[in-house]
């Protein structure tokens, strides 16, 4: 809830605390004040002189009163904001362990991580700036031409729409941080959001051009994303002009829409022709989608999302990566934490009592669906969480405990079933895996 109200608070900060407003006073005041240079200027006598700079107070004093209030809101936006953290943060109790740092011996892992959350953020010159302050001192020796030309360096990124001011040449990186690695993956992120850039602006060529180079292993991952692709490139110019206002031609409306099909979606028959047979029927509807049964296929309105975000998915895992930035999920994970691990270790403490489980967090965690990656199983004899160690197993009967339970349960190499009737033997339980 607080940070909810934090973020709004951000928002009016955003849109009160601008100092534009200030900076175009001032433009405004430069430039009476050189029209009336000129003025003097120009005419060249004491007259005029006096006459221009009576004629140029009021204005000037009023130029500044405007200029004091819009800075007063400045001002006062940012004294707000600062009112709104205090609260905000004031109202977590407690403070947290400082004394075991279970990171501390880990500096180049932590340095590693955040080089490449900036890399796949397309933070280019950050990562860059990063990787070069992160090297151990004292530096080597910098030869000129051990850097490559930056124009040359430069070219696979022209296309980028993420800053790229700054290049990371060999010498910057140091021997933890692979260089060759670092360059690649930022050659490959530069063309990741060149492409979803062009998907921004409803250009889906790009996307396709790359979904189709890559082909084999899409489909061997099972994904369906250059279908997806061509399906809303069909959908697109299905639309015509007045939607997607590309030139009104052959090659746009349904006419485009059904070349377009005719030419690309022979390729996916085997594995999309049920869609493919919607797509091509709902040409006879075309001047009546609203009212025909392929009406939902047309509702587009969140599609480019969807697709950028599985390009997007797809793009990280051939390069080896999950979807999300590592770092990003951590941090967010262990800030949702953090609530629960002020309360959790204000307790212990005042008990006196210690943390004592190694593999599961000892409270548990309110994490989203989304940053949910396997499910969990507690044993409902030891109440326990399962682990590798101690997986949870399934009796013939359908019933599910952990296997320390069941081991515990067991009269030599037979047991009975806690929660029904049923006998069995040892081996006959089956491992699950989560
Ligand atoms: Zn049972």
């Amino acid at each position: 809830m607080a940070m909810l109200q934090l973020q709004k608070d951000v928002e009016k900060l955003t849109r009160s605390a601008r100092l534009s407003d200030a900076v175009e006073d001032v433009d405004k005041i430069i430039e009476l004040l050189s029209e009336a240079r000129e003025r003097v200027a120009a005419a060249n006598d004491p007259h005029t002189t006096s006459l221009t700079l009576t004629k140029l107070q009021n204005p000037i004093r009023e130029g500044l009163d405007t200029l004091n209030n819009d800075l007063r809101n400045v001002h006062k936006a940012q004294k707000d904001f600062e009112k709104a953290l205090k609260a905000a943060f004031s109202k977590t109790k407690g403070t947290l362990p400082t004394d075991h740092d279970p990171m501390e011996s880990h500096e180049t892992l932590i340095n590693r991580a955040i080089a490449m959350h900036l890399l796949r953020e397309g933070q280019f010159g950050v990562a860059s700036t990063f990787i070069n302050e992160a090297q151990p001192q004292p530096q080597p020796q910098h030869e000129p031409s051990s850097h490559p030309s930056p124009a040359t360096l430069q070219a696979p990124l022209s296309r980028s729409v993420t800053p790229t001011d700054e290049i990371i040449t060999d010498a910057d990186i140091p021997t933890d941080l692979n260089a060759w690695q670092s360059q690649a993956l930022q050659t490959a992120f530069a063309e990741m959001y060149s492409i979803l850039s062009s998907l921004k602006n409803r250009d889906l060529f790009p996307a396709i051009t790359w979904a189709r180079t890559n082909c084999a292993e899409l489909e061997a991952r099972g994904s369906n994303l250059e279908f997806e692709l061509c399906k809303l490139q069909y959908i697109w110019l299905f639309k015509g002009p007045s939607f997607n206002g590309l030139p009104d031609s052959s090659q746009n409306g349904v006419l485009g829409a059904l070349q377009y099909g005719k030419e690309n979606f022979g390729r996916f028959q085997h594995r999309h022709l049920k869609e493919i047979q919607k797509l091509s029927c709902a040409l006879l509807y075309s001047s009546n989608l609203g009212m025909s049964p392929y009406h939902s296929i047309f509702d587009i309105t969140q599609a480019f999302e969807e697709v950028a975000a599985s390009f997007t998915r797809e793009f990280c895992s051939l390069l080896g990566l999950s979807a999300e930035s590592p770092l990003y999920v951590a941090a967010t994970a262990g800030t949702l934490a953090l609530p629960q691990l002020v309360k959790y270790t204000t307790m212990t403490k005042a008990k006196g009592t210690e943390w004592t489980t190694a593999n599961e967090l000892a409270f548990e965690t309110p994490l989203p669906k989304s940053m949910m990656y396997h499910s969990i199983f507690v044993c409902p004899v030891s109440k326990e969480q399962t682990t590798e160690a101690n997986p949870p197993v399934i009796l013939p009967c359908g019933h599910v405990l952990a296997r320390e339970s069941l081991q515990k349960l067991a009269k030599g190499s037979r047991y009975k079933c806690p929660y029904c009737p049923s006998e069995g033997l040892m081996k006959d339980a089956k491992e699950i895996i989560l």
